[in-house]
Formats: structure tokens, C-alpha cells, sequence
């Protein structure tokens, strides 16, 4: 194998692993190394989001490997699968691409997404869409909180599509981007060119549609685009933070249609689910993540999966520093054991148990034990409800206080406690008094 270009390419892949961690992404492996011209390395992916992405986020990178690995003044051009190699010089005009609107990130596709109890309807539901568009569910809206995985989902039908029906126009945009959009072509007087844009498309996914409360022009305009395209049966698909009724200040027909095809909620994932997206975002990165590394992960963090990205990246540099492989050892000292500082933040639970088994008369191993009768599940609820809203320990934490019980029983818990506190002013006001007496309580040492 004496291919210079092969061989560079090779050096280069090893150049960013080592330098340039966190984009390297496994399918690096398939890139096709189709030559040099002209001080140019040519490299082409097997797909235009993968060369959108390079071109966004790799240039430099790719770049700084070439000129590392060749010693020269070797620079890289990226190119799609339909690319024509430019041997002319001048920069490289990506093919004209079907897919318009804002760019889609190559790891936001279904292969890389986990479905897990808390997403699995709006999993279910994309999936549908994804594979027919228009017929389904229509429109079909994605709502939830932060880091949840709407914009991964959104992303995810449209690379299927765009993969699967290359026909199809599909368009992708934030509702931020639709306002702007909107607002260029009424100070320009193009509208005709805005409403030909947003609906002469098959297939139109706007992200965070929340942001169009307050706006009434644009959610005039919005309806009937919404309009056009559902009496035309081409797909929409929207997320947003909020299911469509709880949207302060959206306009009640639009409520309604949002609500005309499937509403499904994204909630915050249990501890495998956690565990399983870590490994997933750890081996698109080519990163070994032991077992236990992960689980300490997933204990630690579980609300925001974007936070556990975070988290990997962390480990990943410590360990490059290093130059030791990932273990439990590591993945504590890069991430701290966070549950000390979260004790000294608020009353222990220890304290909580005390307060509410003073108050209703039971023993504290009731609470630890499996009895299930009434006497004893209130209590253990409302412990439970005031630890997660006291202290910063994780469900899987609370629950192991409790008698080792997972971390459904004890968001089933909080959930009933909620529910409960608003109907029940009694209960509501026992709550206010156990609340106030923890806060004042004095802190462990
Ligand atoms: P949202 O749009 O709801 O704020 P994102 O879709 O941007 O959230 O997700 C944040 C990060 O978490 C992204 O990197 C996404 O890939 C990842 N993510 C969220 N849910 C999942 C999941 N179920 N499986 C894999 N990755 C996920
Ligand atoms: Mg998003």
C-alpha cells in the first residue's frame, strides 16, 4: 500500500484523534481519500450532511492535520457523494442541494437515537412520519423540556427522508429563523418569494415554535402556511417547549390545529436509558466507555443529555491528557463526586425523613420497607416529593434512601405528590410548612 494519499489520510485521522477529539465521529473510517491537486486534498463523505458538517465544523481541523502530517501547505476540500473534484482553483460549489433551510447535523439521525420509556411515542411517532410522510400523523408535534432530544428527532425525519426519497423537498428551520425570514421579505415586498419558500415543500419541520407567542403578523402568516401545506397533505412537524395550549399568547386556531394531528411529549430519560445514550454518543466519537464509567455518568447527571455529552468530552480530555485509558477511577476525578457539595446545599434527607415522620407518626424503616398501605405511602411520597425538591441528589439517589426503589417509583412519587398538593388544600398547606421549616433548618456539617 504505497498510495501517498491513502497514507496521509491515515496520519491525518491519527493527527485529529489525538488533537482534535471532539469531531471526530466514527465515520471518518468510510471518508475516501480521492487524491491531491493543485495543494488540495480532496475527500469525499458518502453522504451531503456529512460534508455540510466537515465544511461547518472541520475545516480547520482537517486542515491543520494535513499540513501536520504532509509538512506541507496542504489544504483539504470536503465533498459529497454527487461533488464534481474541482480541478480548477476557486472554492468548491456544493451541489445544489434538495434539502433546504438550515443545516441538519449528520449524528442526528434515528441510528443514533435511544428510545427509551421516557421519548418512546415521540420515537414511535417520528419514525411514522419518517417513513410516510403526510399520511401518518399530521401535523406531528414534538414537545419538552431542554436537551431532550426534540431537535434530534426533528433532524432525524428529515436526513430519513432526504436519504430515503430524494425527490422530496423537505425543509428544516427554527421558528427563529421563520420569523426572520418573515420579517426580511415584509420589509423587502417578497412575500410572493417567502410563501412560494415555506410552501411549495413536502415535508416543512419548524424547531421551537414556541417562539412565535406574542408574534401576531407571523402567526398569521404561519397559519396559513400551515394551512396550505395540510390541505396539500404535505407533512409539518414542530416541537416546541410546551404542549400547544400551554403556549402563552398563541393564537387559538392555532392551538387547535397543532393539536389536529399527534401531540407527544419528550420526558427526561431513566438511568438506563441514560446509560444507553452514553454509550451511543461515546462510540460515534470512537470512544471505549466502560460500564461502570457509564453508570457513574448517568448517576450523576440526569436531567439534560446535553449535559451528558458534556460530561464524556470531560473525560475524553482527561484522559488524552493523561495519556491513561477511561476508567471509573478517571471519570471521578474528571467529574468530582458531585453528591458532596449537593448535601451541603439544602437539608440531608435524613433531616426530611425526620420532619415528615414526626408529622404523620411513623417509623423511619416504614418508609424504608416495601409495605405499600396507605399509612406509610404518603409519607414516603411526600419524603421523596421534598427530597427532589430540596436537594440536588438524582432519583436513582432518592430512591436508594427508600429502600433501594428505583427511579419511576420515585418520579411517580413527586408526580403524585404534585398533583395532589394542588387539589388538596390541606395537604398543600402541611407541604408549605414542612418547606419552610427545612429551609430553616440548620445545615449538616
Ligand atoms: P432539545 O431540542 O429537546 O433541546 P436536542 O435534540 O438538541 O434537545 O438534544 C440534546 C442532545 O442530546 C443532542 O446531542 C441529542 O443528540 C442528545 N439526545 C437527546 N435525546 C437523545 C436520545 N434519546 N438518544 C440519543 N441522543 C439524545
Ligand atoms: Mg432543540
Amino acid at each position: 500500500m504505497a498510495n501517498p494519499d491513502l497514507e496521509i489520510w491515515a496520519g491525518m485521522r491519527a493527527h485529529l484523534r489525538g488533537e482534535h477529539p471532539s469531531i471526530c465521529r466514527q465515520w471518518f473510517d468510510e471518508i475516501e481519500p480521492l487524491g491531491i491537486n493543485a495543494g488540495v486534498l480532496h475527500l469525499r463523505t458518502a453522504t451531503d450532511v456529512q460534508r455540510n458538517y466537515l465544511m461547518r465544523q472541520g475545516q480547520e481541523a482537517f486542515d491543520d492535520a494535513a499540513r501536520a502530517v504532509s509538512k506541507y501547505f496542504l489544504s483539504v476540500r470536503f465533498l459529497g457523494p454527487h461533488d464534481e473534484p474541482e480541478p480548477i482553483r476557486g472554492s468548491v460549489v456544493p451541489a445544489a442541494r434538495r434539502a433546504v433551510g438550515l443545516d441538519l447535523h449528520p449524528d442526528n439521525g434515528f441510528e443514533n437515537f435511544v428510545s427509551g420509556p421516557g421519548n418512546r411515542l415521540a420515537h414511535a411517532a417520528s419514525v411514522a412520519v419518517a417513513g410516510n410522510p403526510g399520511k401518518a400523523y399530521n401535523p406531528l408535534f414534538i414537545h419538552g423540556g431542554v436537551g431532550l432530544g426534540k431537535t434530534h428527532l426533528l433532524q432525524a425525519i428529515c436526513l430519513q427522508i432526504a436519504a430515503e426519497r430524494p425527490d422530496a423537498v423537505v425543509y428544516y428551520t427554527s421558528c427563529d429563523d421563520f420569523l426572520n425570514q418573515f420579517m426580511e421579505a415584509v420589509q423587502r415586498g417578497q412575500m410572493a418569494d417567502f410563501r412560494h419558500r415555506f410552501r411549495d415543500v413536502d415535508v416543512l419541520v419548524i424547531d421551537d415554535i414556541h417562539f412565535l407567542a406574542s408574534r401576531e403578523r407571523s402567526q398569521e402568516e404561519f397559519f396559513h402556511t400551515f394551512n396550505a401545506l395540510y390541505q396539500a397533505d404535505k407533512q409539518l412537524v414542530l416541537s416546541s417547549d410546551e404542549r400547544p395550549e400551554e403556549i402563552p399568547q398563541l393564537e387559538q386556531r392555532l392551538v387547535s390545529r397543532c393539536q389536529w394531528g399527534l401531540v407527544a411529549e419528550v420526558e427526561p430519560p431513566c438511568f438506563e436509558t441514560r446509560v444507553a445514550i452514553l454509550k451511543k454518543k461515546a462510540k460515534l466519537r470512537g470512544l471505549e466507555l466502560p460500564d461502570d464509567v457509564a453508570a457513574h455518568i448517568a448517576a450523576l447527571i440526569d436531567t439534560n443529555i446535553r449535559e451528558l455529552e458534556g460530561a464524556i468530552t470531560k473525560v475524553q480530555v482527561v484522559a488524552m491528557i493523561e495519556g491513561v485509558p477511561i476508567d471509573l477511577a478517571l471519570a471521578r476525578k474528571a467529574l468530582g463526586e458531585r453528591v458532596e457539595v449537593r448535601v451541603a446545599s439544602g437539608p440531608s434527607i435524613p433531616q426530611i425523613i425526620e420532619a415528615v415522620t414526626d408529622y404523620y407518626q411513623v417509623k423511619t424503616t416504614d418508609l424504608q420497607g416495601r409495605r405499600r398501605h396507605r399509612s406509610v405511602a404518603l409519607p414516603r411520597q411526600v419524603c421523596m416529593y421534598l427530597a427532589r425538591e430540596q436537594t440536588l441528589y438524582s432519583l436513582e439517589e432518592i430512591g436508594g434512601f427508600f429502600g433501594g426503589r428505583d427511579h419511576t417509583t420515585v418520579m411517580h412519587a413527586i408526580k403524585t405528590v404534585k398533583s395532589k398538593r394542588l387539589l388538596d388544600p390541606e395537604l398543600d398547606a402541611l407541604l408549605r410548612s414542612l418547606e419552610q421549616q427545612l429551609r430553616t433548618a440548620p445545615k449538616p456539617a
